[in-house]
């Protein structure tokens, strides 16, 4: 099984930033991380760390992601950045992506970003939904993927480690993943066309991630972290290189947005990874 124990996950903080880490990917070749909303100069519902332009003005979000990038050690102005959209779009990051963020929304859209150039950061969203970000130790490249359950239905996960081995000729076998804070089975209740959109897609395999909610007839709690987990493992990633972080951004308010805790008034918190 994937390693779900706190300890596979450590918390992090300078000048006020407060992110987290994940052991499998702490190594001297990369940096990473997954913010919080501390550190910011953003406020109200949007305080602070906020890195989701919807919201916000271009001058805080701007702000925020020059002190996440001092945080954490890479350079803001060749950050390559998702536009999510909830599909299964992996774009490979080009030159003339980097920074555009700083300014204002990202024109193209794709919920994954793969690289396999030294200092340039990929960035994904995230307020509920499960940021997974992917080392391919062997060919030197990484990943950020954005998650929701309609794109873990339409399988982004595994696509994405797929293109990483179409694209770099990464073995999945040498993929390490982190899968970081998101709402987890706890909280996320649903109707029904959830759990159907999962079966339709992969069968029976993601029923062990879908339960009857306890607490409403005809609902039901899903595992979005679990299923991510299992579709890299279908994409021949092995359990021992996945770790799941065990925080639920709904029941942590104070320290993670979360879309379905807020009602939609919010911001969003960020997964990046670089190679240095
Ligand atoms: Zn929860």
């Amino acid at each position: 099984m994937p390693n779900q124990t706190p300890a596979a996950f450590q918390t992090n903080a300078k000048n006020g930033v407060v992110w987290e880490t994940c052991r499998l990917l702490a190594d001297t070749r990369l940096t990473h991380g997954f913010s919080t909303r501390r550190g910011g100069v953003s406020r109200g519902a949007q305080a602070s760390l906020n890195l989701d332009h919807k919201q916000d003005t271009n001058e805080n979000v701007r702000q925020n992601h020059l002190r996440l990038a001092a945080a954490l050690g890479y350079d803001a102005h060749r950050l390559v950045s998702t536009h999510q959209v909830h599909k299964d779009e992996v774009r490979v990051a080009r030159p003339e992506d980097e920074g555009l963020v700083l300014a204002g929304p990202t024109p193209y859209e794709c919920d994954a970003l793969i690289t396999n150039v030294p200092g340039r950061p990929l960035i994904c969203y995230s307020a509920d939904c499960i940021p997974i970000l992917l080392w391919a130790e062997d060919v030197a490249a990484v990943a950020a993927v954005h998650a929701g359950w309609r794109g873990t239905a339409a399988d982004i996960a595994a696509k994405c480690v797929q293109k990483l081995a179409a694209v770099y000729r990464a073995d999945p076998r040498h993929i390490k993943a982190a899968i970081g804070p998101g709402i987890g089975a706890c909280c996320f209740s649903t109707h029904s066309d959830v759990p159907e959109a999962l079966w339709a897609a992969f069968g029976s395999s993601v029923s062990p991630c879908i339960a009857p909610d306890p607490a409403e007839d005809g609902k039901f709690r899903v595992d979005l972290k679990l299923v991510n987990s299992l579709r890299l493992q279908a994409a021949d990633v092995p359990a021992a290189n996945i770790a799941i972080s065990p925080e639920c951004t709904c029941c942590l308010p104070d320290k993670y947005w979360s879309h379905r805790y807020t009602q939609g008034k919010r911001g969003g918190q960020a997964a990046v990874i670089m190679l240095k």
